[in-house]
């Protein structure tokens, strides 16, 4: 269930793991800490600029450009629906260099995406993930309507999706449900299929955060932080 700002994302079957990891959490260094929780509060500020209109205007010119000419070092990455509502640049108000985007209809994992997460988790040090579903998202729709769509690459796609939206007849009714058990899914996959992502959690030096975007309002929504490791994977 979705209140004002947070939003959590459901590791039912990781009880175990969660409370193990919350104890590797807390021994996560304060400066470690308070670099990733600075990135998770730029997303959140900028993200309310954005819902009030008060988006400052991001520099695309050629000085910006230049000094950005040099080995990059985003403070975030965001694993969101290639839907075109859905720019993270803008709904976060970012510029040019200050996150690593990887979209795909539905955010659907698989292994490039899994790798590209993987390359900023490893090769860049960025200390936050968010992954974002989103209202409307047409991706998840056709999953829970059980649409017939052509081809092995599509069919793939709504496949993905529905591992994570079968759960229960509540949530296959009800689009948002269904999204949000998307993002967890989604997650969870990432947890379960990168030992660089899951290494990165367990060792404190990446988090991870679930997040709803209402198209709407251009509000978004965040979990608490993910702690654990999943071990069950799409099917
Ligand atoms: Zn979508």
């Amino acid at each position: 269930m979705v209140h004002s700002q947070t939003l959590r994302v459901r590791l039912a079957r990781q009880v175990g793991a969660v409370a193990a990891l919350c104890c590797l959490t807390l021994q996560v260094p304060l400066a470690q800490e308070a670099v990733r929780t600075g990135g998770l509060a730029r997303l959140k500020s900028g993200n309310e600029r954005f819902v009030r209109n008060t988006s400052a205007s991001v520099s695309l010119g050629t000085p910006t450009r230049e000094a950005l000419a040099k080995p990059q070092n985003p403070f975030a990455m965001v694993l969101s629906c290639s839907d075109s509502r859905v720019p993270p640049e803008y709904i976060f108000s970012v510029g040019l260099g200050d996150l690593l985007v990887i979209r795909s209809a539905g955010e659907v994992l698989d292994k490039s995406v899994t790798a590209s997460l993987e390359y900023g988790a490893r090769h860049l040090n960025i200390p936050l993930l968010v992954v974002m579903g989103h209202e409307s998202c047409d991706a998840v729709q056709t999953a829970i309507d059980s649409t017939t769509v052509e081809g092995p690459n599509l069919q793939y796609l709504v496949k993905a999706i529905r591992a994570g939206t079968n759960r229960s007849a509540s949530e296959k009714k009800e689009l948002r449900g269904a999204i949000l058990a998307n993002v967890e899914q989604v997650i969870n996959d990432a947890m379960t299929g990168s030992q660089i992502l899951r290494r990165g959690v367990s060792e404190g030096t990446l988090q991870i955060v679930g997040a709803y975007y209402e198209v709407a309002t251009g509000r978004v929504m965040f979990s608490e932080p993910v702690l654990a490791p999943a071990t069950t994977a799409r099917k």
